[in-house]
């Protein structure tokens, strides 16, 4: 990308525009990545890198620089390469092992805050007896921001894949809930030894033929592949789901912008009294299909 010569002196400002040079054919956020890869080889935030635009970076920053830029171009996404990833406020240690949470899932975050303290708090019980299963944890994204949001509730995260638990528990234990959210290996609803008042899931539900190939090329098949129509994986948990879910219990499923209505009627024949909704993401999406459960 740059010879030793021409690098040997340059600032943040020119590192930052060739890189992004570089990257253009590859990424829409070309910039951007560039950005995030220069800080996090200087272990500087973004603003200190726009603050300090003249600073020239020795060779051996530049040679790390150039090397991730070198994995970018390969199409491996940032957050693999910096190796975290803010999601709701957290920000969350990433790699190979685990999907990169996404900011669509963030709405799946707010939407069961909303229906749990819409549903729970005016409730007798209140929060303290509640608790919530996160189905396919990966990275421990979804139950850590929702333990951290409700902090009476009992939270398990439950993953089949002992490597992307390996991850969960590192960010578990960076956000001090290690001892508060149970981490349970195994297939989707099966590791757990007692009903939940809630299910959440960001299950796989996408076409690995149809998906964006830097994402099938890097990301973990086991978290992206719903078989082939998508819905495999949604048909073996609301399979599973009466069977651990409490009277009134809630199901909130991410689902892919074409699946909403397929989701419905896979909740419907399983759950047949249950009020059904279908939400948003912010890009006007369907997001999230959520079921509430009749009452004994
Ligand atoms: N949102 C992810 C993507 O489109 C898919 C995540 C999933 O399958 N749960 O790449």
């Amino acid at each position: 990308m740059f010879s030793d010569r021409s690098t040997a002196h340059l600032t943040v400002q020119q590192l930052v525009a060739t890189a992004t040079g570089t990257l253009q054919p590859v990424s829409t956020t070309a910039r951007l990545d560039a950005e995030l890869l220069l800080a996090h080889t200087l272990n500087w935030s973004r603003t200190r890198l726009l603050a300090e635009r003249t600073y020239m970076p020795d060779l051996s920053q530049i040679q790390v620089f150039q090397a991730f830029v070198q994995r970018r171009l390969n199409r491996e996404p940032v957050a693999y390469i910096v190796g975290h990833r803010s999601f709701y406020g957290f920000d969350l240690l990433v790699d190979q092992r685990v999907l990169i949470p996404r900011p669509e899932t963030e709405q799946l975050v707010e939407r069961a805050l909303e229906i749990a303290h819409r549903v729970w708090a005016h409730n007798h019980q209140h929060m303290r007896d509640r608790s919530i299963a996160d189905v396919g944890t990966g990275s421990g994204a979804i139950a850590i921001a929702l333990a951290k949001r409700l902090p009476e509730v009992c939270i398990y995260a439950l993953d089949i894949c002992p490597a992307a638990l390996a991850v969960a528990q590192s960010n578990l234990v960076r956000y001090q809930l290690n001892q508060r959210v149970q981490l349970l290996q195994g297939d989707l609803l099966m590791p757990l030894s007692c009903p939940v008042d809630m299910i959440v899931s960001n299950p796989p539900y996408t076409i690995l033929s149809a998906i964006h190939d830097d994402v099938r090329q890097h990301e973990p098949h086991l978290a992206l592949d719903g078989g082939t129509d998508g819905l495999a994986v949604y048909r073996r948990l609301f399979k599973q789901a009466p069977q651990w879910l409490n009277p009134g219990g809630i199901v909130l499923v991410e689902i892919g912008a074409t699946q909403a209505t397929a989701v419905s009627a896979l909740a419907r024949t399983v759950f047949p009294q249950a009020q059904i909704e279908v939400y948003h993401d912010l890009a006007g999406h369907d997001r999230i299909v959520a079921l509430q459960t009749k009452r004994r």
